[in-house]
């Protein structure tokens, strides 16, 4: 009834030419338009935004880029390079500059008919030594499986180094995130270190890379020394730098002139203020062109960016603290409460000897064995290195040298993702209380 009724109604419009847009508040046209529009083109390709795209073309990395090239060189001569060690904080290029050195090293050499594979290990997936040998065994086992269940460790790197004393090439391992492995196992890579002693046909060589600026002094001394024969730091991108890893990236990206200066300025902008991170600088300008897709709107710009960041914000730090272990929560949550208490002027920026104290506290509280010293300040570094705190190093004059802590991120956020924990939220405050006191 309601079909036919309407088909009616319909005719009776189209014949008295009845269809146009009547409705003077709603542009009917234009909904409809909208939706018979193709979308608005933003991305011209989308990948090449994200942290796995490699492009042609590294903006300020000619140092770093050299430095590799020169330490791996000796490949072509055939000769064992030096193991090198890359550091620098989230962002700052590291991986993407040893995709890029090694990819082109490896076109090179099999040019020059010499036999050079590499293995590019992600130690936050791979992080046990079984584990990077049985991945090793994967990259040596050309058109062959090597069967590595039910073996031990040692056995299953027996089996890896047979077969690539048979293959007689040049191997290198990248370790990426070396940090995460060795922390879980600090003497795991001794075998691998000293492989090229037992080998006559193949050679060995390492690359090693953390985010962790101070985890040198924590790796076993007897591997220390060979893991870090050569090292290149990376040092944090400037604005100015990110914005033309931005411009660079944003041509092969977007389509042209969809993306404003102050877009990129601000993007640049924020990720420089967050210890010059070129992913985060990458993702804000990725999301904000999302935002400005589903918006339908014709050009990424400040705003856009300004937005991407709130959304980046609240998934990241809930994705990164809920995986944290249970004291990395327990300090967070005591600078987090300093950094509240602070809000009153009289207080100073609390010290890492005032955050030891409270997390002590806190600790009581929870009927939780306390950590020393020393791993609570190895915690304030790594969340650090997450983003989560800033921890700079003051001088205090005859009493030598501390740092002073600070929350880099909304202690709401942080509350919002601590009281997943149900340890942690039996002694966390109304989610009020952080709203409360702002100066
Ligand atoms: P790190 O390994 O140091 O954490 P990455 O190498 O993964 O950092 O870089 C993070 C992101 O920034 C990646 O998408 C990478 O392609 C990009 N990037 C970093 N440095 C540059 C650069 N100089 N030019 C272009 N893109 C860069
Ligand atoms: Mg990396």
């Amino acid at each position: 009834m309601t079909g036919i009724s309407e088909t009616i109604i319909y005719n009776n419009y189209s014949q008295t030419g009845l269809v146009t847009n009547m409705q003077k508040g709603v542009d009917l046209d234009d909904i409809f338009d909208r939706f018979l529009k193709p979308k608005t083109p933003i991305f011209k390709e989308r990948d090449a935004l994200r942290a796995t795209y490699i492009p042609d073309f590294l903006p300020h990395r000619d140092r770093e880029i050299q430095q590799l090239a020169n330490i791996l060189g000796p490949i072509m001569a055939g000769d064992i390079p030096s193991n090198a060690f890359l550091y620098g904080k989230p962002g700052s290029g590291k991986t993407v500059v040893t995709k890029y050195v090694i990819k082109h090293l490896h076109e090179k050499a099999a040019d020059a008919g010499i036999k050079f594979e590499y293995s590019f290990i992600n130690c936050q997936m791979i992080d046990t030594p079984y584990r990077v040998y049985a991945t090793l065994c994967d990259t040596v086992a050309v058109d062959t499986e090597i069967a590595t269940t039910g073996l031990s460790t040692d056995e299953i790197f027996n089996k890896f180094s047979e077969k690539l004393e048979e293959l007689d090439l040049h191997l290198t391992i990248i370790l990426d995130e070396v940090d995460l492995l060795l922390k879980k196992a600090s003497k795991s890579l001794y075998g691998l270190t000293r492989i090229n002693t037992d080998l006559l046909n193949s050679k060995v060589s390492i690359i090693g890379i953390t985010n962790n600026v101070s985890f040198k002094e924590q790796i076993d001394a007897r591997i220390r020394s060979t893991l870090t024969e050569q090292e290149i730091v990376f040092s944090p991108y400037t604005a100015t730098q990110l914005r033309d890893i931005l411009e660079e990236r944003s041509r092969i990206g977007f389509y042209d002139d969809v993306v404003t200066s102050s877009a990129i300025e601000r993007a640049s902008g924020i990720a420089a203020s967050e210890h010059g991170d070129a992913r985060r600088a990458l993702d804000l300008l990725r999301v904000a062109g999302e935002v400005a897709e589903t918006n339908q709107e014709q050009k990424v710009t400040a705003d856009h960016v300004k937005k991407a960041s709130t959304v980046i914000e609240t998934d990241t730090v809930k994705e990164v603290l809920i995986t944290l272990p249970i004291h990395a929560k327990v300090v967070l949550l005591a600078i987090a409460l300093l950094d509240h208490e602070r809000s009153s002027p009289k207080h100073d920026l609390p010290t890492t000897g005032d955050v030891y104290k409270l997390y002590y506290d806190l600790c009581k509280q929870l009927v939780l064995d306390d950590l020393t010293q020393r791993r609570v300040g190895d915690l304030i570094n790594e969340l650090d290195v997450l983003g989560m705190i800033r921890a700079n190093v003051v001088s205090k004059g005859r009493h030598g040298r501390t740092r002073i802590i600070r929350l880099a991120v909304q202690a709401l956020e942080i509350h919002r993702a601590l009281e997943k924990d149900p340890r942690i939220f039996e002694i966390l405050p109304n989610p009020e209380f952080w709203l409360t006191n702002q100066p």
